[in-house]
């Protein structure tokens, strides 16, 4: 039975569940950020006053991301203007990485994470050559570029080759290994589903 809106008051809710103060969580509530509250299957939901709720209006369902896109954890710089936020997958990944380069006390900078279309179609004009839009692996979040020379010089940052280990050793591919040599380029999926692109593209505009 779908949750409708007359509903959202049931006592049936327990108060705060797995997201404290933010819903009633009992075992029939789902939240998906970025979505609100979707996918209320039973009739002991409701959400406080302020709260969007999204997707339960005549019992329907708000459908899942497609391109969810996560922060990481740890610590990292981030280029102005770039968006930090990847594929689930990839940034567990990243993360694990960024425990090791930490650790060994090296602070890595993010030149590039998820693009938007726009964002891909940009970079076409620039010096290093982009991927024409929807074949770049940053457009599903499965990607990442980390500063590995010293502004204005050809010296590799501190820790260029423990943050370089870090990240192959979690299995992500070097672009500086490529033809087309790319070196702060590390990605996850080569070639990226044009359904996945066009997923990010319309979830991520
Ligand atoms: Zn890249």
């Amino acid at each position: 039975m779908a949750c409708f809106e007359a509903e959202y008051a049931s006592s049936d809710c327990d108060t705060g569940g797995g997201l404290s103060g933010i819903y009633g969580g009992g075992s029939n509530c789902s939240f998906l950020a970025g979505l609100g509250f979707v996918r209320i299957p039973g009739p002991g939901c409701y959400a406080p006053a302020g709260i969007a709720v999204v997707g339960l209006t005549g019992g329907s369902s708000a459908p899942a991301p497609q391109c969810p896109l996560v922060s990481l954890v740890g610590r990292f710089n981030v280029k102005p203007g770039v968006i930090a936020l990847f594929a689930p997958d990839i940034a567990s990944k990243i993360d694990a990485a960024l425990v090791t380069i930490n650790a060994a006390g090296f602070v890595p900078t993010i030149t590039e994470g998820f693009r938007t279309e726009s964002m891909q179609e940009a970079r076409q004009d620039g010096p290093y050559g982009a991927a024409p839009v929807g074949q770049s692996s940053h457009e599903i979040g499965e990607a990442i570029d980390i500063r590995w020379l010293v502004p204005g010089t050809d010296k590799p940052v501190a820790g260029w080759e423990q943050i370089k280990a870090a990240l192959l050793g979690q299995g992500l591919t070097w672009g500086g290994n490529w033809r087309k040599k790319d070196p702060v380029h590390f990605e996850n999926v080569h070639k990226p589903d044009p359904n996945q692109v066009a997923a990010c593209e319309r979830e991520h505009p």
